[in-house]
């Protein structure tokens, strides 16, 4: 009988819901709720007491009605013709709180019908001060079988969205976690991202590829800006964004890309792979057949996307690893001086296969950490527009800084086109051709 003398005790000393009751010895019994396991508890305490009303039952069937709040014991004192005058007492450990969870459920149930879903998880947050109770009552009185009460409610939470709605709970990556708030026995949702993958062409210059705030006021807004907050009026993330972030119904979005072009480099050829991360989106099943076609008009054909699909989260360090991968870019070189036919001959077989050595160049190092770092040029071709014009294609290793490469930067970039012919050379124009699309060289 310890189990019934344990919790005699525990119920002379705190009051305790049949939630928290039956909690204290969740281990034992198999298939049965903490609800029925505190209510059977005292449903034999109530018949022992009231077996024993003349020799000390009625003591404690006063102590299961005020402290356990168990309608039949007040039923049996008063059948007993015993006067009841006491209210029962709000639950020590939850406050009564675990009564109200078919309001978390309710709650749940109407935020989940706003959103397109089908595997969820329920946790339980902001129960740390319930937890510390229960733990402190189950450590004094030497009880190994309690649970905690984050577990029961996710449990019965879960069981009831499961059972009202016909869909699973899922631990690795739910589309939505239902986040029950014990104190107040409220619910919000976090809804899990989505991710649509594609290749997007910059067909003008000047569009940053993520938005960029402006430096003065850092997005508030100035007349720097024209009070835009925005250092470009607008990136391939924001023309991207424009048309996907509606159609998910998102709060958000996070662009990730294989490498980035500069802002004056167009992206041109098959485009550069990205991944769009849809933040909090109410739609999961997304019509992409048409985002193509408007992101295209709402840029007024500055940007162009290719390919979109949906894809799972591991897509984004696909493509951000896609960053090293290997780069063709064309352009234009401009020269102080007139070029040789040697000069070009030169050029055209120093870079084939070469590594060469790039300290961050000075125009970016106000944003980017000073490193020096080994970059491959797999093959740089030039070709003669005029004397003082060339043309080129190069392949190179992603993270290449194609511009330095051609003047030096002043001898952080070693060797140069410039320093090979002993001129000082400049990229005037610069187009990114080809990026290795992650998905086709992985076969994804
Ligand atoms: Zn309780
Ligand atoms: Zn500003």
């Amino acid at each position: 009988m310890e189990i019934l003398d344990k919790s005699l005790q525990l119920l002379k000393e705190h009051p305790l819901c049949d939630h928290c009751l039956g909690r204290m010895f969740a281990r034992y019994g198999r298939g049965l709720k903490n609800e029925e396991r505190g209510a059977a508890i005292k449903a034999v305490l109530t018949m022992e007491a009231h077996k024993d009303i003349s020799s000390g039952g009625e003591e404690t069937l006063r102590v299961l009605w005020t402290n356990g709040a168990y309608g039949p014991a007040l039923k049996a004192l008063v059948f007993e013709g015993r006067e009841v005058s006491e209210q029962p007492k709000s639950c020590d450990v939850c406050g009564g709180v675990l009564d109200k969870l078919a309001d978390a459920v309710k709650d749940a149930l109407s935020q989940l019908s706003e959103i397109q879903w089908n595997t969820f998880l329920v946790a339980t947050v902001g129960a740390e001060s319930i937890m510390k109770k229960e733990e402190a009552l189950a450590v004094n009185n030497g009880l190994e079988g309690y649970e905690s009460i984050k577990w029961e409610i996710n449990r019965e939470v879960g069981k009831a969205i499961s059972a009202a709605t016909g869909k699973e709970v899922e631990l690795k990556s739910p589309d939505v976690i239902v986040e029950v708030h014990p104190l107040s026995m409220t619910v919000s949702l976090n809804i899990s991202p989505v991710y649509v993958y594609g290749r997007y062409l910059k067909l003008e210059r000047g569009i940053p590829q993520s938005k960029w705030l402006c430096s003065y006021c850092h997005g508030k807004g100035c007349p720097h800006c024209n009070f835009t907050g925005k250092k470009y009026p607008t990136s391939v993330e924001e023309e991207i964004a424009a048309v996907l972030v509606p159609l998910a119904k998102a709060e958000g979005e996070k662009i990730h890309a294989a490498g980035r072009e500069d802002v004056d480099a167009r992206m041109l050829g098959s485009g550069r792979p990205f991944v769009m991360e849809l933040l909090s989106p109410k739609i999961r099943q997304l019509d992409l057949s048409s985002a193509e076609e408007a992101i295209k008009e709402h840029s007024g054909g500055k940007v162009e996307v290719r390919g979109l699909k949906l894809v799972g989260k591991e897509a984004v360090s696909l493509v951000k690893g896609e960053e090293k991968s290997k780069k063709t870019y064309e352009g234009v070189i401009e020269s102080a001086e007139d070029i040789t036919d040697d000069d070009i001959s030169i050029l055209n077989s120093a870079f084939n296969g070469v590594e060469i050595i790039q300290r961050t160049p000075t125009r970016v190092s106000r944003r980017r950490a000073d490193l020096v770092r080994r970059k491959t040029i797999y093959e740089l071709k030039v070709e003669r527009v005029d004397s003082k014009t060339l043309k080129f294609l190069v392949k190179a290793e992603g993270g290449t800084y194609i511009k330095e490469l051609i003047s030096g930067d002043g001898g952080r970039t070693l060797p140069s086109l410039s320093s090979k012919i002993g001129k000082s050379l400049k990229c005037k124009l610069l187009d990114v051709m080809e990026v290795e699309d992650p998905f086709e060289s992985q076969g994804i």
